[in-house]
């Protein structure tokens, strides 16, 4: 590392169980991080778009998308745009990625052709937050690949555990073989509803699993937050007031602290 350059932290939102709030989590906590003044990228990894369309880009008016960027090798910075936001940018997703798992298999170092497109901008960066599709496939082991660590969102709900051995496997798998460096940057606990006694038991589940692992903050079930992307929104724009937006706040603060903490 040359003295002076920057280097972001990549952290990939990874649950290959569907709706428990990767997307979500990438979109607010990009947001409240870039209000942190830290300089983010999102990379939405899914064919899905949500992450795109939450960040009021319309996939049908991208030129380039992150399946071009991949299979197509057009440069990252043809593909990356500004959003609302000052401090955040966005690589955005487009349907075609769905094809993309099926054309990466008979491409040269497929494991490798995200984190070759993330080290083209790396240095203009703090953080680059890369939102997973729900599957163990190559496309999230490209996430992996790319990433040098892992955020894992869990839902509070029946069976929160259930396909985390999976998980657990995959992220071991890609450690093995492509990204030793990988690593656990956190567990996030999502929609916790504090009426029920089942959110806690989770809560003490996942405690057990992940330890030291889990953060502090747990993001609360909360409407606003559900709201915001159908309004293209971020949280902090669309409920500031709202717990959501306190509580992705209070999640940015604690991963710089912790990042800052280790160097
Ligand atoms: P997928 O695996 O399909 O990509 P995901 O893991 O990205 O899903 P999200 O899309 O973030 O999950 O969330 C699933 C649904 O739950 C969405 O409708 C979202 O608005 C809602 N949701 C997420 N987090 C919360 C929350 N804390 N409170 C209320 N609703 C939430
Ligand atoms: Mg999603």
């Amino acid at each position: 590392i040359t003295i002076g350059e920057v280097m972001p932290k990549v952290i990939a939102l990874f649950n290959q169980k569907g709706g428990v709030g990767k997307t979500t989590s990438a979109i607010n906590l990009a947001a409240a991080l870039s209000e942190c003044k830290k300089k983010v990228l999102c990379v939405d990894f899914d064919p899905q778009c949500n992450l795109t369309s939450g960040l009021n880009i319309d996939r049908r008016s991208v030129k380039y998308n992150v399946y071009n960027c991949i299979v197509d090798n057009v440069p990252a910075k043809d593909a990356i745009l500004n959003t609302a936001y000052e401090n955040l940018d966005i690589l955005p997703s487009g349907i075609d990625l769905a094809a993309a798992e099926i054309e990466m298999t008979s491409m040269k170092a497929r494991e490798f052709l995200l984190k070759k497109k993330i080290e083209e901008v790396k240095t203009l960066y703090d953080y680059i937050l890369i939102d997973c599709a729900p599957s163990l496939g190559l496309l999230p082991i490209n996430a992996l690949g790319a990433a040098n660590s892992v955020l894992i969102p869990i839902q509070c709900e029946y069976y929160a555990l259930e396909g985390v051995s999976q998980l657990m496997s995959t992220i071991n798998l890609v450690k093995r073989s492509i990204n030793p460096s990988l690593h656990i940057e956190g567990v996030l606990l999502t929609m916790f509803d504090s009426r029920t006694n089942l959110s806690a038991q989770v809560v003490e589940e996942v405690k057990k699993y992940f330890k030291n692992k889990v953060y502090k903050t747990i993001i609360p079930r909360n409407i606003r937050l559900a709201e915001a992307p159908s309004y293209g929104q971020t949280i902090l724009d669309y409920d500031i007031a709202s717990k959501g937006a306190k509580s992705y706040i209070s999640l940015a603060k604690e991963i710089i602290k912790e990042n800052e903490k280790n160097g």
